[in-house]
């Protein structure tokens, strides 16, 4: 008994092995037949279809074997992990196995030419690797035809550009399987696609999805292609390429984006969709509409190409120019203000304000839009323009400069911001007590002197500017009181208040004779000298000079003797060394002004500078007043070094701006001569003036001149500007006496660098007499040295251009000074000056008074006059003391301090150890004050004559000695 293995024919005729098995006859049968081993590969349900024919059960009057016979067989599965099935395994029983169905058929067959095949579909889930199939037949007539084992899934699908790849179905037949999509090539997922694989093997519910990428546009094959050439996409979404935006390409497939044309651009603003396009062309028709001497309107039609924008806007750049041509123009001031803007408006006016008076602009107005940039095309109108002249601002640096007995002189500043000229200026003085008695004076001169005033009477004066515009605003009232005549034959005599002022007229009218009759006979000689051998207008100075001299050497002291009342705003600019420029001529054009030389007229030759002659001469400047000029010119056949050292002091000057600074009006460059134009001082260099007039001018008029050079030395210093040669013969006198610092030949910046600031030059000619020791030891100069200088420069101011240390040799100069010998006073110097020039050249130069000091120190003694009776003790210049024995002659301390008067302080030597003069010799301040000799009147007589030791004992050929 069992299944039989038979040959078969289907009814279409198909040879087919067949299993059989037909026991209906038969009781207890029991017959297997089991599949091999399964693998269940992806599957998670496995289905079986069965195809088996039955015979229908024949009935038999015995009901017996009627009941034996069936029509069903037994389905039964059998997991494994493994294929391990034999004979025995697993064991073939109901209980072992899995039942999963009887099953019947649906046709049985009765007659063996009609048989008809039946079908049975089964489906379990299965959890392992594998499955055996067995059929238990019991007692049916059946042919087991084919046996399909098989699984469901879902299969590979496209949707929404993401692919599903093929899936099997769940274990159960209403379980879904979540499955992920990948994005098709050249597409990005949008969302997470996903898709269900249900039982039945179809999808459902499909979610998220893909959208082609820049560059590629979507099929409805579900694919993404390249945008074709001429086509850009440069988003990621399903829409179509669209063709190039005008004026821009694709030369390639898939592009992103078209690219602009040769002469088209984009803004970084624009989408890649806009068309390409161009800046806009310049503005028509920039017309002034009208100016006043702070403002300025004008107004412009829009560009006729506007470059394929909307974004049209403008932007502004203004150029101030300077006064009258000439000057370079630069960028207008951060002050002046742009309506609507300066920048990124679209209005056709625009109104800037805040512009200085009689000043030439340049308004370029640039169209732009979003492509300007990137085009770099500069798209501009410009318009020039002159603002009307204002009148003036209220003066408000109105300073006194010099007051006398009956006599007060103020000066002033040019209005700030007055550009233009000032015509004249008015002032109004009045006796303070009585403000309806005074009298309107007019001058052209930034000062002026009131005679014929009260004395001691308090004046009030004011002032105020007028240009072509107008007059300005007077300036507020300065109370000044006028004083009490200081001269030498005053103090000598005792005199002060109790001098009339008949007297004193008659005193001012007989020195002025002498002064005019002076000054006539030095221009005399002067032109005997060839110095005006050009024109016959040095007779014209000849008169100026005489009428303005009367009155300055009777009264009137120096200019430089200025009280500020007010100081002028601003910040201290910084000196710029030329030197540190790669291109020298650089800083010429920074610093200086170029003139039109045609603008210059020589008139005389007044001196012989280092480069070449210098001259008196004319400066005409259009729209401006004339004025007197000094021209430095630059002879023939000089070397480029020759013309870059000369102008180099232009650049140099071209940055001051004081009033007791020599000023630099300009420079002639691009013509020849060369020439360096400065203000003209009358009165030139002031030791060879102060040499001309000796013994003419009151201490004050002495004192006013120092303070005047340390006024401009002050102002030096505080822009980092160390002189190096300050020296009365480099100090320029005008005709009221104002005296102003000049030569900056040898000087250099000094070093920011350097610890203590000091400059150490390389080499070069040192002004001994003038210069401190350490710049002459270690060629180290800081303001420090220049206020050495500045004390020799005291000396000769008072000793009326004497040579510092009188014929002695520079060596016995610098000896000397090293043992602490200093200048005596000159005649009638005041103590209080000599103290000051003993001050300024201490040895220690951090001890040295600064120039800010000292100008208070002058300004003092000024204001109170009586500081300056007290005469310096005077001794003739090579004068060696005769009461003063010779001290190397002395065997005992005590002998040399009996002959010093200073005996009593025998003990506190001998105390301390003292015992021999070569001792004494070396004997410094901080000893005697260890020695407990307290009083400084005593420590310099004794320091005086312990240096007078040490000279003799050194051998230096001693003069007037003085010690510090
Ligand atoms: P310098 O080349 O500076 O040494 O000038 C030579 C001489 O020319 C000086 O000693 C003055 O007598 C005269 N001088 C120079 N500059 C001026 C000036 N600005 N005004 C009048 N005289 C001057």
């Amino acid at each position: 008994m069992g299944w039989v293995e038979a040959s078969y024919n289907d009814n279409e005729g198909n040879p087919l092995r067949i299993y059989t098995s037909c026991y209906v006859t038969q009781t207890n049968v029991n017959n297997w037949l089991r599949t091999p081993f399964i693998d269940r590969k992806d599957a998670n349900r496995l289905y079986i279809d069965i195809r088996f024919s039955m015979r229908k059960c024949i009935r038999h009057k015995d009901p017996q074997r009627l009941q034996q016979c069936k029509e069903t067989f037994v389905l039964y599965y059998y997991e494994a992990e493994s294929d391990f099935a034999n004979a025995m395994m697993p064991t073939w029983d109901p209980e072992t196995y899995f039942k999963m169905d009887v099953i019947a058929a649906d046709y049985l067959y009765e007659d063996e030419n009609d048989i008809r095949i039946n079908v049975e579909t089964k489906s379990i889930p299965i959890t392992r690797q594998g499955v055996y199939f067995a059929i238990q037949d019991t007692g049916a007539c059946i042919s087991l035809i084919s046996i399909k084992v098989y699984y469901i899934t879902c299969p590979n699908i496209t949707q929404n550009y993401a692919l599903f790849l093929e899936t099997p179905t769940g274990p159960d037949l209403t379980s879904v399987v979540q499955k992920q999509g990948q994005c098709v090539a050249n597409a990005a997922e949008e969302k997470r696609p996903t898709y269900l694989c249900k039982g039945g093997g179809t999808w459902a519910l499909l979610d998220g999805g893909c959208k082609c990428m820049p560059g590629y546009q979507a099929t409805p094959s579900q694919t993404c292609v390249g945008c074709p050439a001429g086509t850009y996409k440069w988003h990621t979404s399903n829409e179509p390429c669209r063709n190039c935006p005008a004026h821009s390409f694709s030369s390639h497939r898939h592009s992103v984006m078209c690219e602009c044309e040769s002469g088209f651009y984009r803004s970084p603003d624009d989408l890649k969709s806009a068309p390409c396009t161009k800046p806009p062309s310049a503005p028509l028709n920039l017309k002034l509409k009208s100016s006043d001497h702070m403002s300025a309107t004008m107004t412009w039609s829009q560009p006729q190409f506007l470059g394929g924008r909307t974004d049209l806007s403008y932007r502004v750049e203004c150029l101030e120019c300077g006064t009258g041509g000439g000057s370079p123009c630069r960028e207008c001031s951060s002050g002046v203000e742009f309506y609507p803007k300066q920048q990124a408006f679209n209005t056709t006016s625009l109104t800037v304000r805040g512009l200085l008076p009689s000043t030439d602009y340049n308004i370029k107005v640039y169209a732009e839009n979003g492509v300007t940039q990137k085009s770099k095309r500069v798209s501009v109108a410009q318009t020039e323009f002159t603002t009307e002249a204002a009148v003036p601002a209220k003066i408000n640096d109105v300073q006194v400069i010099s007051v006398g007995s009956t006599w007060i002189t103020v000066g002033w500043d040019r209005p700030l911001g007055s550009q233009g000229d000032i015509e004249r200026y008015q002032l109004r003085h009045f006796p303070k007590n009585n403000r309806s008695g005074g009298d309107l004076v007019y001058t052209k001169q930034k000062n002026y002197t009131f005679r014929g005033l009260a004395l001691q009477t308090e004046y009030g004066f004011q002032v105020r500017g007028k240009t072509q515009k107008g007059w300005g605003q007077y300036s507020d009232i300065i109370y000044v009181k006028t004083g009490t005549l200081v001269s030498r034959s005053t103090i000598e005599q005792g005199q002060g208040m109790s001098v009339g002022i008949i007297a004193g007229a008659i005193v001012a009218v007989i020195l002025c004779m002498a002064i005019a009759i002076i000054m006539v006979l030095i221009l005399l000689r002067r032109n005997r000298n060839g110095c005006n051998e050009k024109n016959v207008s040095e007779c014209d100075n000849l008169q100026y000079t005489n009428v303005v001299h009367c009155a300055p050497l009777e009264h009137h002291f120096n200019g430089g003797l200025t009280v500020p009342l007010f100081q002028p705003p601003g910040v201290v600019k910084t000196y710029i060394d030329p030197h540190t420029y790669e291109d020298p001529n650089q800083a010429v054009r920074e610093f200086t002004r170029e003139i039109d030389a045609s603008h210059i007229t020589i008139e005389s030759v007044i001196g012989g500078g280092e480069f070449g002659d210098v001259c008196k001469g004319k400066l005409r400047i259009p729209n401006r007043a004339e004025m007197s000029v000094a021209i430095k010119t630059l002879k023939p056949g000089a070397t480029d070094k020759n013309r870059l050292d000369f102008l180099t002091e232009a650049s140099i000057m071209g940055q001051f701006d004081d009033q007791n600074v020599i000023f630099l009006e300009g420079v002639v460059t691009k013509s020849n001569p060369i020439m360096i134009v400065t203000e003209y001082m009358a009165n030139g260099s002031l030791d060879a003036y102060l040499r001309n007039n000796d013994g003419k001018f009151t201490v004050i008029q002495l004192v006013g001149m120092m303070r005047g050079i340390a006024s401009g030395m002050k102002y030096l210093s505080e822009m980092g500007y160390v002189h190096r040669d300050l020296a009365a013969r480099n100090i320029l006198v005008n005709e009221t006496l104002v005296c102003k610092v000049a030569d900056f030949g040898l000087s250099r910046e000094i070093e920011s660098d350097t610890t203590d600031g000091a400059y150490t030059t390389k080499g070069g000619k040192i002004p001994v007499r003038w210069t401190a020791p350490e710049a002459i030891a270690f060629r180290k100069f800081t303001s420090a040295s220049d206020v050495w200088s500045y004390g020799v420069v005291m000396w000769e101011v008072m000793s009326y251009g004497e040579r510092p240390y009188w014929n002695w040799s520079n060596q016995d100069v610098i000896k000397a000074v090293e043992r602490g010998y200093r200048l005596p006073p000159p005649m009638d110097c005041p103590e209080a000056c000599h103290q000051l020039m003993l001050d300024c050249w201490q040895k220690e130069r951090s001890h040295r008074p600064k120039f800010l000091a000292i100008v208070k120190t002058l300004d003092k003694l000024i204001r109170a006059p009586e500081l300056l009776r007290k005469i310096a003790k005077q001794r003739p210049h090579n004068f060696i003391d005769p009461n003063m024995p010779d001290m190397t002659q002395f065997t005992s301390i005590e002998d040399w301090l009996i002959s010093i008067k200073m005996e009593r302080y025998s003990n506190n030597f001998l105390h301390a150890g003292y015992c021999n003069m070569e001792q004494i010799s070396r004997m410094t301040v901080k000893e005697l004050i260890n020695l407990g000799i307290t009083l400084v009147g005593h420590q310099k007589k004794i320091m005086n004559s312990v240096q007078t030791l040490r000279a003799q004992l050194g051998g230096v050929q001693m003069s007037e000695g003085f010690l510090v």
